[in-house]
């Protein structure tokens, strides 16, 4: 393999440095090094950061191909300066089995754009019945470590008790998706002024705060580590706080969604702003934003949907929950959190690569850019500013809300172990 010289990138954000790839590792990062024998990438006023890793991406391989592929969400994951995507287990067939993560595993690996660590599901079909084969699937090949049953909540408290312990005998987690399902029936969008105002089913925030209290206290009873899905309301992050300044083993995740928009966009009845958990209200966008900040919440999580035309482009009621984020999560995050100050590239490091590293277990990801690292490492054009356009995404699926709306940054490169899944903005 080839060396490749990356000259002058702000790492992290800070002082311009030279970096210096060779073959699938870091050689040398500093000043003024020698460009003799590799490709130079002249990277003056753009930020280096490591490959992001995402925890919570639909693939929709197996079974709905029609809106996502392994090589399609990881083309888009890698546009979007991914090196890691967590995939989650509501295929068909579900990855339940050994047999099912193995499956999406070796496809990531064999298209090469992006690592695919898959979820296993928590129970057997998301049915919240039975424990699905956590070891089974911690053994295969796939090694996994992280379970959901995402798309659904494990209401169920014994359930949620003994997935605990089984997961604590490995050092695995458990994600959740926290929606208590009865006080969701019918809901259609957040409860609250506007779903009153609409006549709208609404989806009030207890039932995502309720599931969330319920599932620190187990984790501390069981002594294990609990994974919270996209946070979305204020009293969420309080919860969260409570538990964590008890020493609980809880991490977090919002999504960028969630950090740009409200459920004010509803009154448009466009579908494309339908989403689980739905968009709540500024003053829940503003304490996410606080949470991420001050490290209440872990990290961004893109919770990337996919969903074919036919499936959004129908009235409100009909349509499917969910919106694309792979190809645009680095610009809402540098919006929202980098353009207001709230977070400086290191903290955005911190929260879109190394963190969600941590939690997954992603070997080789999140890591500091430094000499002997792996190389996977993303190249951001921070000064760019452009209107989003779905059809220039890699994803097969283009249910984005931000269609037409101006965002800051754009991923210029994307390294792989130090092979270029993105050149100057285009898949290689
Ligand atoms: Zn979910």
């Amino acid at each position: 393999m080839s060396k490749i010289l990356i000259r002058g990138a702000k790492v992290l954000g800070g002082e311009p440095q030279d970096v210096l790839i060779d073959g699938e590792t870091i050689a040398e990062v500093g000043a003024g090094l020698s460009a003799e024998g590799a490709e130079v990438v002249e990277a003056a006023g753009k930020v280096l950061l490591p490959g992001l890793v995402d925890l919570h991406t639909h693939l929709r391989e197996p079974g709905r191909e029609d809106s996502e592929t392994v090589l399609t969400g990881t083309r888009a994951a890698a546009s979007g300066g991914y090196t890691a995507v967590f995939a989650m287990a509501n295929t068909f067939p579900v990855a339940d089995t050994a047999g099912v993560v193995e499956q999406v595993w070796r496809l990531g690996q064999e298209h090469g754009y992006c690592d695919v660590q898959p979820i296993g599901a928590v129970t057997v079909g998301l049915e919240g019945k039975k424990l699905a084969e956590l070891g089974a699937m911690h053994e295969s090949a796939a090694g996994v470590t992280v379970f959901s049953d995402d798309g659904k909540c494990v209401d169920d408290a014994v359930i949620m008790r003994r997935a605990l312990e089984y997961v604590k005998a490995f050092g695995g987690v458990v994600a959740q998706h926290a929606q208590e399902p009865r006080l969701t029936e019918g809901a259609q969008m957040n409860e609250g002024i506007v779903s009153a105002e609409l006549g709208l089913g609404g989806w009030p925030a207890v039932a995502e705060e309720s599931i969330i209290a319920r599932d620190v206290l187990l984790a501390e009873h069981v002594g294990s580590r609990v994974h919270i899905c996209h946070l979305s309301t204020a009293g969420s992050v309080e919860i969260v706080r409570w538990a964590k300044s008890r020493g609980i083993r809880v991490t977090a995740e919002v999504t960028p969604h969630h950090l740009l928009l409200t459920d004010e966009l509803v009154r448009t009845y466009n579908p494309v702003y339908k989403v689980n958990p739905p968009l709540r209200t500024e003053r829940d966008v503003h304490a996410l934003r606080e949470a991420l900040a001050d490290g209440t919440i872990d990290i961004v999580a893109t919770d990337h949907a996919p969903h074919p035309h036919e499936d959004k482009d129908c009235e409100w009621a009909a349509a499917a929950m969910g919106m694309v984020g792979l190809e645009t999560a680095l610009s809402v995050v540098q919006e929202t959190m980098v353009d207001t100050g709230l977070l400086d590239w290191a903290g955005v490091a911190d929260r879109m690569s190394v963190k969600p590293a941590q939690i997954g277990q992603a070997t080789g990801h999140g890591r500091p850019v430094s000499a002997g690292e792996p190389a996977n490492l993303a190249l951001v054009d921070t000064e760019y500013r452009g209107q989003v356009d779905p059809a220039g995404f890699a994803s097969r699926s283009r249910n984005t809300p931000y269609q037409g709306r101006e965002l800051p940054g754009r991923v210029t490169h994307t390294w792989l172990r130090g092979k270029a899944t993105l050149v100057d903005g285009k898949l290689t």
